[in-house]
């Protein structure tokens, strides 16, 4: 499949694969259309060809959330199209009008300037709608676990868009450790998503498709062995940054600021479900924190 084509999903419902991220385009009229995601930066000036060479008039774009790889050519395509107006929910909508917001919240205080590369720079856009402003045809869901306040949305052709609430395959068997606000959250989507089967389904980086069962299936076996390899670590009690650590050491993951900061900020919300289902507990001990796993007898 060419990358960076536009693919008629069904009825007014399209997606541009976009390289790393697929971006939805749903017809609103004969001449108007309205973006679902727009990618990173780079892929503004295909998107705008493909919006010309179909005659098409951009009037908005809705975002799922905030990151880089998902808003990045929301400023281009509005420079384009002036009358293009942006939709997202509430707490998007914040991370979007600060450009180092969501580093900030990943970071846990103001990050280092090396910490704000263009995988996770946000270029502050100040006017964003509410999503009571959606268009006809689109309504929104959300979807609880890999950002603070992301939201799906499902077009009048019973196609949905999914985000980042399952990951890609080959980046799950590559990477590990995908980004995971909510654990709790992420799953109850992934069992969300995987009761859509039989409808169009479209994760922001994985092929469109109508059976999803088999990728929910990769996403929550991951889960379930990063749980696994925590409990197991947290046999010896360690601090967030030796076992941030021995993960690194596990996966054979190469350390760099943007794959620190992702994944210290998601073992800290595994850290967070697994101590509600007291499975592991805390201790202070010579002014550090550990965690360390509950045994049988506890
Ligand atoms: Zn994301």
């Amino acid at each position: 499949m060419n990358i960076l084509e536009l693919h008629k999903l069904k009825g007014n419902t399209y997606y541009i694969d976009g390289v790393t991220t697929n971006i939805g385009v749903y017809q609103l009229t004969d001449n108007d259309v309205c973006l679902i995601d727009t990618g990173f930066a780079n892929v503004g000036p295909r998107i705008y060809e493909i919006l010309k060479e179909n005659n098409w008039d951009l009037k908005y774009i809705i975002n799922t959330h905030c990151h880089a790889d998902h808003i990045g050519a929301n400023k281009y395509l509005m420079n384009m199209y002036p009358n293009c107006q942006m939709i997202t929910s509430q707490i998007e909508r914040a991370f979007a009008r600060d450009d180092k917001l969501d580093i900030g919240f990943l970071y846990g205080g103001y990050p280092l300037d090396c910490f704000d590369t263009p995988l996770m720079h946000i270029d502050e856009q100040k006017d964003i709608l509410h999503l009571s402003k959606l268009p006809n045809g689109i309504t929104s869901f959300r979807l609880k676990g890999h950002h603070y306040d992301m939201v799906g949305y499902k077009t009048s052709d019973d196609v949905y868009f999914v985000a980042d609430a399952i990951g890609n395959k080959d980046t799950i068997y590559k990477e590990h450790i995908l980004l995971i606000y909510d654990v709790q959250g992420y799953l109850d989507s992934l069992h969300m998503i995987n009761s859509l089967n039989g409808n169009f389904i479209v994760p922001s980086h994985s092929e469109p498709t109508k059976n999803i069962t088999e990728l929910v299936k990769t996403n929550v076996a991951k889960i379930n062995e990063i749980i696994d390899l925590i409990l197991r670590l947290l046999e010896t009690p360690r601090t967030l940054e030796n076992l941030v650590k021995s993960i690194f050491d596990y996966y054979k993951i190469r350390i760099s600021y943007n794959k620190l900061l992702l994944i210290t900020s998601t073992v800290r919300s595994y850290l967070a479900y697994l101590y509600r289902l007291k499975l592991i507990s805390t201790k202070f001990e010579d002014n550090y924190l550990y965690y360390y796993k509950i045994t049988e007898k506890e």
